[in-house]
């Protein structure tokens, strides 16, 4: 028996998850700090349950038959300030700490304004996003210090930022069953006008370029880039963009997001996704990955 307090059963996933898909979970519970993280984690390890954790829901699929298992949702959301260094749990959003930082002036997170995503979110997959001057990537990486984790045998570890393996979209929390509980992040003191100047020059970029989350409710890009090509041209090139399958649709602003017009199902999100991998395929001879993880029953 899972001795966690306010667990829930059958849970419907749709409404924790940007993508607004999902069936419902056996198990849930939201945790609201590190101690309720570990209990969760470890109670569900004890009774050989599958758990997952959940951030805010920005890069996975839940199936629409749901979660054979217990869903932990990440709010533990403390965090402070040792001089230039930040001190965060993992659920806190990357969007709580980029107001707070600034308000402090210190610089590192304005990078990823306007991204969805929770500190534990953002170093399973090495976040990033274009550097100012747009001629290179930032990674979340640059400002990560070291980390407290969760091992597989239930200890708690500190690690130094090295032992994520980063790379692009990748980190060693793909391959292996580390749980974060809390990260330092090494910040560097800059007038605040100029750090909310890069805020907004993000902001601006994205509501350009892409079509925003809370109208279009999607994982952002579905598909890896293709250096030099670009997955969302290769959709355009076959004929794609703006195409619809059930309530899913490339969108006509950027075709690497395949939104939820409403009444969307997993199944749909992946009918279109073969659909459009097997016609660039045929049509330029890409083969085209997705990014985002599928977790679930579908
Ligand atoms: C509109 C939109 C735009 C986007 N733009 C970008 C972008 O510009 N750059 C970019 O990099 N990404 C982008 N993304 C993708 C997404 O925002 C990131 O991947 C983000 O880091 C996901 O964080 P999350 O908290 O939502 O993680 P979730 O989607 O909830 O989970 C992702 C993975 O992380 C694992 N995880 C979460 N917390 C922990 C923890 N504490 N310990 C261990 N594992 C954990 C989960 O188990 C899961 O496997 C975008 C998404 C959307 C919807």
């Amino acid at each position: 028996m899972l001795s966690i307090p306010n667990l829930k059963t059958g849970e419907i996933l749709a409404p924790y998850t940007t993508y607004k898909i999902g069936g419902p979970a056996d198990y849930f519970v939201v945790v609201k700090n590190q101690e309720e993280l570990v209990n969760a984690v470890i109670e569900a390890r004890k009774n050989n349950i599958p758990y997952f954790i959940l951030g805010t829901g920005a890069n996975i699929l839940f199936g629409d038959k749901g979660f054979r298992g217990l869903v932990i949702k990440n709010e533990a959301d403390n965090f402070r300030f040792e001089n230039t260094d930040l001190i965060a749990e993992s659920g806190v959003t990357i969007a709580d700490l980029i107001m707070e930082t600034a308000r402090q002036g210190l610089s590192g997170f304005e990078h990823f304004a306007g991204i969805p995503s929770t500190v534990g979110g953002a170093m399973w997959q090495n976040l990033h996003f274009l550097s100012p001057d747009r001629t290179r990537t930032v990674f979340i990486e640059e400002i990560l210090h070291s980390a407290k984790l969760l091992n597989e045998d239930n200890e708690i570890i500190t690690v130094s930022k090295d032992f994520f393996k980063f790379d692009y979209d990748y980190s060693i929390l793909h391959d292996q069953k580390f749980v974060v509980i809390e990260a330092v992040f090494r910040l560097e003191q800059k007038p605040q006008e100029e750090i909310l100047k890069q805020i907004k020059d993000n902001l601006e970029w994205r509501n350009e370029k892409q079509p925003s989350v809370e109208q279009y409710p999607s994982c952002g890009s579905v598909f890896k880039k293709i250096e030099g090509v670009g997955a969302g041209r290769l959709i355009e090139r076959v004929g794609l963009k703006g195409y619809k399958m059930g309530g899913i649709q490339s969108s006509p602003q950027h075709a690497n997001f395949l939104f939820n017009i409403g009444e969307g199902t997993a199944a749909d999100v992946i009918a279109l996704i073969k659909l459009i991998q097997e016609k660039v395929k045929k049509e330029t001879g890409y083969e085209l990955e997705t990014e985002i993880s599928f977790v679930g029953d579908f």
